[in-house]
């Protein structure tokens, strides 16, 4: 529970207070910076040590982040890049080798901080104040969060001054036991390409008390900042996006360059969170499809387009089915602002869409397909079978359930009728144990 007494005591409205508040504020947010760094430096001295001589005094290595263990979510923190990739390849292979051959994983360069997006959650903790971080594993107990290996670093600062905003501004967090309060989240999206950057602050009731101020403090401090949304969401639920937007700054969406095309991001459409790593799967996705330039293509679960758009090029016309409305509209600006003339894109199941496809016996050259965590569906496979498509191409996020839908896909001597050509495996979330695997499967005859 949070201490609402306490919080609301302090309540004042007086402007002059405002701007003394903000003023202390932003040097505590100095200071803090300051501690930050100091705690990196400090962080980078115990691993040289511990590097020179790993056994000398019982020196416990350190763990590169300081909320590691509490928030669970980097899985792998602690080990070298090169092993965290070694574990993957095996992992990969363990699932899929049986399926066909499983090429050598894609890895980062450079693997911190590539997130750009960023959500934060906000809350009310005694004698912390108002605070912004992460759920704890499996529940809702904010963990504060101040930087993350993952995140974008621009991303998070914008988090961290906008709990120091939330202060001075006197604007209370959203208790989730009781609903009462107004912030509950923020989401930062960074266009990699553009540096363009949305703020989203989902608040518990649709009014934000001096709006208008604090949009141009927060601008003030942020020019890089291109547009602000105020999502409601007054629900009890996990969720953290509402249905409700109203743009309280620039456009509502940004935009972002990829694989050499701009997209329209809104704020409840999917974009991948690691561009570095997309341009690369795209690019092996693509490379699989090997388009002439004549086929119809399915993109299947296409988000806002960016798999179709970026093979229209050299397809004679892309068809993407979605089910986010958002999404779909984004898409269909994506065409437009890409002078992309043939590709198409319907906003429903993508399983219901495939078997009205089927059942019009239309013709499909190539289907790339890329479901969330949970997999396709046998409506969709079964629908996909009878269109019976050259080849598919399919990008996954899990691979438990890709191994599910490549048995059912090649079902030896059942339904299935495709042969798995080649899997690779794209590290699209260093640190996390999670896999992303591009998955070549070609139609073996009827
Ligand atoms: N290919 C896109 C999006 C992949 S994420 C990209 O690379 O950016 C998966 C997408 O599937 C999300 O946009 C989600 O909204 C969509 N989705 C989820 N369930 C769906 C369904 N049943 N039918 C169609 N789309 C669905």
């Amino acid at each position: 529970m949070t201490d609402y007494k306490n919080y609301s005591n302090k309540d004042n409205n007086n402007r002059d207070n405002h701007r003394n508040n903000q003023k202390d504020n932003h040097r505590n947010q100095k200071d803090n910076h300051r501690d930050q760094k100091d705690n990196h430096r400090d962080q980078k001295d115990n691993h040289r040590n511990y590097k020179d001589n790993p056994n000398k005094n019982n020196i416990k290595k350190p763990s590169l982040c300081e909320v590691s263990k509490k928030c669970g979510g980097c899985q792998y923190i602690d080990l070298p890049y090169k092993e965290q990739l070694a574990r993957k390849q095996r992992q990969a292979e363990k699932l899929l080798k049986k399926f066909g051959r499983v090429k050598p994983i894609i890895g980062m360069e450079n693997p911190s901080h590539y997130r750009n997006k960023v959500h934060a959650v906000f809350d009310f903790q005694r004698g912390k104040g108002i605070v912004s971080g992460i759920y704890k594993e499996r529940s809702h107990i904010v963990v504060p969060v101040k930087h993350c290996m993952l995140e974008d670093e621009k991303a998070d600062q914008i988090i961290l001054s906008i709990r120091e905003l939330a202060k001075s501004f006197k604007i209370k967090t959203y208790n989730e036991d009781t609903g009462y309060g107004l912030l509950r989240h923020v989401l930062v999206r960074v266009g990699h390409t553009t540096g363009q950057i949305m703020v989203v602050l989902v608040l518990g009731s649709p009014i934000l008390p001096s709006k208008k101020n604090f949009v141009s403090e927060l601008c003030k401090l942020y020019p890089e900042i291109t547009t602000i949304v105020i999502n409601v969401n007054n629900k009890r639920t996990s969720m953290v996006l509402g249905d409700k937007e109203q743009v309280i700054y620039g456009k509502g969406y940004i935009e972002d360059v990829l694989c050499g095309r701009t997209f329209k991001i809104s704020p409840k459409s999917f974009y991948q969170v690691n561009a570095v790593q997309t341009e690369a799967l795209y690019h092996k996705a693509v490379e699989y499809a090997q388009l002439s330039g004549k086929e119809t293509v399915v993109d299947a679960y296409c988000g806002i387009g960016t798999i179709a758009l970026t093979a229209a090029g050299q397809a004679g016309k892309v068809i993407g089915v979605e089910l986010n409305r958002d999404a779909v509209r984004d898409a269909v600006a994506n065409a437009r602002i890409n002078q992309i003339q043939n590709a198409d894109f319907y906003q429903n199941d993508a399983g219901r869409f495939m078997r009205q496809l089927a059942e019009a016996e239309e013709k499909v050259d190539v289907v790339f397909m890329d479901p969330p965590r949970n997999g396709s569906t046998e409506e969709f496979m079964d629908a996909l079978l009878r269109l019976y498509p050259e080849r598919v191409v399919y990008i996954s996020c899990n691979p438990e359930t890709l191994a599910r839908d490549l048995e059912y896909l090649t079902g030896k001597g059942q339904k299935g009728k495709y042969r798995v050509m080649e899997i690779t495996p794209v590290d699209m979330f260093p640190y996390t144990d999670n896999i992303e695997n591009v998955c070549l499967l070609q139609r073996s005859g009827r």
